[in-house]
């Protein structure tokens, strides 16, 4: 049982879990669903390479309408393949109602490579 979800008890929290324990973490702040500035630091770890598809995997299991749908207008808005691959990634990692409409708002309005469009199709298909 690790209490609190900060650098300390989220790596003893990793690590126990890697040796095959149980573990249980208790967290007495807040969550990122309920705090704008985490999802604004979410958001922008979208365009890191490095972080997009933990910031996208976070994203999706917030499952909030408003989420989806700033997700749903950042991918209209995408400039490169790169770029919606971690938005459509966190709209499947979010099964709610609103994030399939975004996803299906997309592929029926195109954006990206055909390559990349056929891909969005099919994980609309899945
Ligand atoms: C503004 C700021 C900037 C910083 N910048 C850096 C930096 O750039 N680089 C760096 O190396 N360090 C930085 N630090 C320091 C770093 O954040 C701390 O050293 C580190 O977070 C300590 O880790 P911790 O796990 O001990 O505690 P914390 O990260 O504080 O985690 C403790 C967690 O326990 C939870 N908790 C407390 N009581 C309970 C309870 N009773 N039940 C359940 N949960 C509870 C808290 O909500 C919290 O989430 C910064 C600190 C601050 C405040």
């Amino acid at each position: 049982m690790i209490i609190g979800s900060g650098f300390g008890g989220s790596v003893a929290a990793l690590r126990a879990a890697e040796k095959g324990y149980r573990v249980a973490v208790l967290e007495a702040g807040r969550l990122a669903a309920n705090d704008p500035s985490a999802r604004r630091f979410l958001f922008e770890s979208l365009a890191d390479r490095g972080v997009a598809p933990s910031a996208a995997a976070a994203l999706g299991r917030l499952g909030d309408p408003a989420v989806s749908e700033e997700i749903g207008r950042r991918l209209g808005a995408a400039r490169s393949d790169e770029e919606r691959r971690a938005l459509v990634l966190a709209l499947r990692l979010d099964a709610s109602p609103a994030a399939r409409a975004e996803l299906e708002r997309f592929a029926r309005e195109g954006g990206g490579s055909p390559a990349f469009q056929a891909k969005a199709l099919r994980g609309l298909e899945q």
